[in-house]
């Protein structure tokens, strides 16, 4: 891959929903001469106008019959049959620029097949980045809306009776946001070095590496919606106000709740370690 050009998954479509929920693309992949023949619509494809490299999840019916396979294949930005249609138009992280992506008799030759969805084993990797990733985005929003509101309560002194920092409701919705947001950087940050140190069974006790990180990615997520949702009751009405940026945060620390490990995923994750292991 060259420096400085993007890459991202294309995996989500309408009808398929979440790709982590097992089920198959609609977007098709049928051998041909030399390689692959691709066409379908991919949704939530994050940065896509500024995307170089697209790592497009496709349905593949084995040649000698058998269930079809979900595989990963690599799209470049210039493949002839590759468009990008800009229908993002979401209540938060508007400027991610997720937009669908489109594929009409898109010809790739045949080392552009990456990988097999089925030969991934849980907790791998890839997801560990992405679910940690989610989460410190998520801290960084939250942090904004934090910093946000206590500037604004130094500063605030309505009718000139004194600044509403020193208002006991204040402080204390102050200060548990700074609880909040403290137990999801040590979340985080426990869940990456447990992550770094998972070879070594003696660097960490309790729970699993994986489940770590999947505690770590829910409760921040939690914990971060909590904060900006307080920071808005610290700043008051004029929260509510398009040109203010807490306005913006309120509206994009929700959009990783719906990124993958999903709550419901991560719970059964938790359950099944705690239940159903030796
Ligand atoms: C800002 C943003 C950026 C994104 N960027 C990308 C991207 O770059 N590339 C990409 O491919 N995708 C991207 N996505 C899509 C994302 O990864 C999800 O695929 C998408 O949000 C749909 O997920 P869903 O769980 O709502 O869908 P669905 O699978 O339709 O699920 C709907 C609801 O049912 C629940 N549910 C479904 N199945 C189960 C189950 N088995 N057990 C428990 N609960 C279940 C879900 O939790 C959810 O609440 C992005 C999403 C957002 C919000």
């Amino acid at each position: 891959m060259e420096a400085g050009r993007l890459v991202n998954t294309a995996a989500t479509e309408e009808g398929l929903g979440s790709p982590a929920g097992g089920g198959l693309p609609e977007t098709a992949a049928v051998p041909v001469e030399g390689g692959w023949l691709l066409n379908g619509r991919k949704t939530f494809v994050t940065l896509a106008p500024a995307l170089w490299y697209f790592v497009v999840l496709a349905r593949v019916e084995p040649p000698g019959g058998g269930p079809p396979e979900a595989v990963d294949f690599m799209v470049l930005r210039d493949d002839p049959g590759l468009r990008v249609d800009e229908t993002w138009d979401a209540l938060g992280m508007r400027a991610s620029g997720s937009h669908d992506l489109v594929l009409e008799n898109v010809r790739l030759p045949a080392d552009r097949l990456l990988a097999r969805r089925g030969e991934r084993k849980a907790g791998h990797a890839g997801g560990v980045w992405f679910a940690l990733g989610v989460a410190a985005t998520t801290i960084g929003v939250a942090t904004a809306a934090r910093d946000y509101a206590v500037a604004f309560a130094r500063e605030r002194s309505p009718g000139g009776r004194g600044a509403i920092a020193a208002i006991p409701g204040v402080r204390r919705r102050v200060a548990r946001i700074d609880l909040l947001l403290q137990r999801s950087r040590a979340l985080v940050a426990d869940a990456a070095r447990a992550w770094e140190a998972r070879g070594d069974a003696g660097a960490h006790a309790g729970m699993a590496p994986a489940d770590r990180v999947a505690a770590a990615k829910v409760d921040a997520l939690d914990n971060c919606i909590e904060a900006v949702d307080l920071a808005m009751r610290v700043v008051g009405g004029v929260s509510l106000q398009k040109r203010r940026p807490i306005e913006r945060y309120y509206r994009d620390v929700r959009a990783g709740l719906h990124n993958p490990p999903l709550e419901d995923r991560a719970l059964e994750q938790l359950a099944a370690s705690a239940l159903d292991g030796p």
